[in-house]
């Protein structure tokens, strides 16, 4: 499975994006300041580099200039604060980086790196999901039902996503708001509930399950 470098040094956010990425089956490596963080990603090691800019040490942008000379192969996703996402995309030019600005929706991230290992020539996982009659398809972000259509929100869509791939388990609430809405997201909020009863109205009463006191899961 493929290798995922994070250097970050926001503890919060690293160990969001470890876990998220763990739960789909990747294996990510965790390093809080760039001097580490360049050292790594020049092993050869990894398969993918996800990128903080303001990083102790040495920062993302000095880290990209190295690479793209030494290990120009390697695909990096930075992210960056809103504010300087103009900066970015100006160093970014003409590099082969993709960037993404904080805060950011896990699933956002996920499909980027997806996106960006495919290209590498790597194996692409599951590209449609099913249940029953229910059908995600990953690449043209279509979903139906039976032989009907369904128009889904990319919330919505990135909801039943997370259900599916992950069918027969149960997933809590916590797990749901922060890989699909992400982690500045009020734990509190009966989000979640709303749009599993979204899902339900779109896609069949049955699709998903409620485990009282747990949470949700696909069958
Ligand atoms: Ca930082």
């Amino acid at each position: 499975m493929s290798r995922i470098l994070i250097v970050e040094d926001e503890a919060r956010i690293s160990s969001f994006v470890a876990k998220g990425l763990k739960a789909e089956g990747f294996t990510p490596t965790v390093v809080g300041d760039g001097i580490t963080g360049l050292d790594y990603a020049l092993t050869g090691e990894f398969d993918l580099m996800i990128l903080d800019i303001g990083l102790p040490g040495l920062d993302g942008f000095d880290i990209l200039a190295r690479i793209s000379v030494e290990r120009p192969t390697l695909p990096v996703i930075v992210l960056t604060a809103r504010d300087s996402v103009l900066d970015t995309v100006t160093a970014l030019e003409g590099g082969a980086a993709d960037y993404m600005s904080k805060p950011f929706r896990f699933g956002e991230l996920l499909a980027r790196v997806r996106l960006r290992l495919r290209s590498q020539g790597e194996a692409a996982p599951d590209d449609v999901l099913e249940s029953a009659d229910v059908r995600l398809d990953l690449r043209t972000r279509r979903a139906s039902a039976g032989d009907r259509e369904v128009e889904l929100s990319a919330r919505e869509f990135a909801l039943a996503e997370v259900l599916m791939r992950n069918r027969g388990l149960v997933l809590s609430r916590e797990q749901l708001l922060s890989q699909v809405w992400g982690y500045d997201f009020d734990p509190g909020s009966n989000i979640v509930d709303v749009y599993v009863g979204y899902l339900r109205k779109k896609l069949g009463a049955d699709l998903v399950t409620t485990v009282r006191g747990v949470g949700y899961r696909v069958d």
